[in-house]
């Protein structure tokens, strides 16, 4: 028999979820490589809940987190998982179609969204330039996210629920035998689980390959964020989050400050991801066309790793090649977003279940979440 039946690869939000989802009834190791859980992609987040963003899939599971990010288990967090921000969608003249984009897709999701006029623009956003900015579409709905918050409460759900969390424990080989997965980690020591869950974030290709699974076409996509300081005195604290409807730039506040992106998408390897001078000015000066946001200094910036795959949803299911090996990737720039929901479904389908009604219910389907759907020579069923 193994030490585990789940040896999940990667304590980042999709490992801490499905770690929290699966260890009420199994027994569960959670590997992560770094000193601490959330180090990369998790911990370098905008913290936003937008279910107007992303493709079908994302905003499907966006939606189908809204409850328990409303009223997560008891215990689970000691304040809100959600504040209220709201999102401003705005667009030049030359923008309107990718502002209908915008409109038709949180239509097409049941997301509520209206176009406002540009006095109301404005209102909500006193700081955006009147003769730039031609129209605009408005979703209240959107949250800020406490991300630590949501992924301490997952990772403190694990633990209460017996799951062992092993940090500086990088998984550099993986082995099946009759009887499960050996696991060998850099440490020089070993251990055996039933299902490995693959929730490695930009390295999810490279654990993939430890498996012997065929590449699912992940591409790492470097994204820069910065904080700029704003006077002091004048309240920005209600302002909505403001995204540019071609997701050129987006910035909102944080704290009395700026939180800044040029929504840069930089193709990159699997690392420690760190900010390029030119992308931070790239950004400050793309938002200072639409916006008067006065910038004498950066306060800080950072970046992250966003992994996704060709069709952009996330990858959730078995290997339909290698038994017994659970991919969890491809969570893009909604991984915070989507978590709740996506944490269940995995849950579900490692343990050989249905989706959760609940959550098929937004239109979440095991095909669209499924690596087979990446290999055209597998047939995906509906
Ligand atoms: C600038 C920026 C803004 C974003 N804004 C938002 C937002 O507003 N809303 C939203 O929902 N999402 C947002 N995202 C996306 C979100 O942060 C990600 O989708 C999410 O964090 C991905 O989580 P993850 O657990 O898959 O990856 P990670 O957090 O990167 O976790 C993967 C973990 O696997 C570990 N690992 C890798 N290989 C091994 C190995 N061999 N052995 C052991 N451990 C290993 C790594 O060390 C890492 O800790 C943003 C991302 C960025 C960069």
């Amino acid at each position: 028999m193994t030490e585990y039946d789940f040896a999940i690869i990667g304590a980042g939000i999709a490992g801490a979820g499905i770690a929290a989802e699966l260890s009420a009834h199994a027994r569960v190791v959670v590997l992560e490589a770094e000193d601490a859980p959330g180090y990369h992609t998790t911990g370098r987040s905008a913290a936003l809940y937008s279910a107007a963003y992303g493709n079908a899939t994302i905003r499907a599971l966006t939606r189908a987190s809204r409850a328990f990010f409303d009223a997560p288990p008891e215990g689970f967090a000691s304040h809100d998982l959600l504040t209220p921000r709201g999102c401003l969608y705005i667009a030049r003249a030359d923008q309107a179609e990718d502002l209908a984009n915008v409109e038709a897709g949180a239509a097409g999701s049941g997301v509520p969204c209206h176009r406002v006029t540009r006095e109301e623009a404005l209102a909500l956003c006193p700081i955006l330039k009147p003769d730039v900015l031609d129209a605009a579409v408005f979703e209240p709905d959107a949250m800020d996210i406490d991300v630590n918050g949501l992924h301490q409460g997952f990772l403190r759900m694990a633990a209460r629920q017996s799951a062992v969390l092993r940090v500086r424990s990088q998984v550099t080989v993986l082995e099946r035998d009759g009887i499960g997965w050996t696991l060998a980690l850099g440490d020089g020591t070993t251990l055996t689980a039933q299902v490995v869950v693959n929730a490695a974030g930009a390295w999810a290709e490279a654990v993939g390959a430890l498996a012997g699974a065929r590449p699912i076409g992940l591409a790492p996509l470097k994204r820069t964020a910065m904080i700029l300081p704003w006077p002091a005195g004048i309240a920005i604290g209600a302002w909505p989050a403001v995204i540019d409807a071609s997701e050129d730039f987006y910035f909102k506040p944080e704290a009395g400050t700026i939180l800044a992106s040029p929504a840069d998408e930089t193709p990159s390897p699997p690392l420690d991801a760190a900010p390029d001078e030119l992308d931070i000015a790239i950004c400050i000066d793309r938002i200072q066309q639409a916006a008067d946001l006065p910038v004498q200094r950066v306060v800080r910036s950072w970046a992250g790793l966003r992994s996704f795959v060709a069709d952009r949803g996330p990858v959730i299911g078995f290997d339909h090649a290698v038994e017994g090996f659970f991919w969890v990737a491809g969570q893009g720039g909604y991984g915070i977003q989507t978590a709740p929901a996506a944490a269940r479904v995995a849950a579900a389908l490692a343990r050989g279940e249905d989706i959760p009604r609940d959550i098929a219910a937004f239109g979440v389907s095991a095909a669209a979440l499924s690596p087979a759907r990446l290999d055209r020579s597998v047939r995906v069923d509906a």
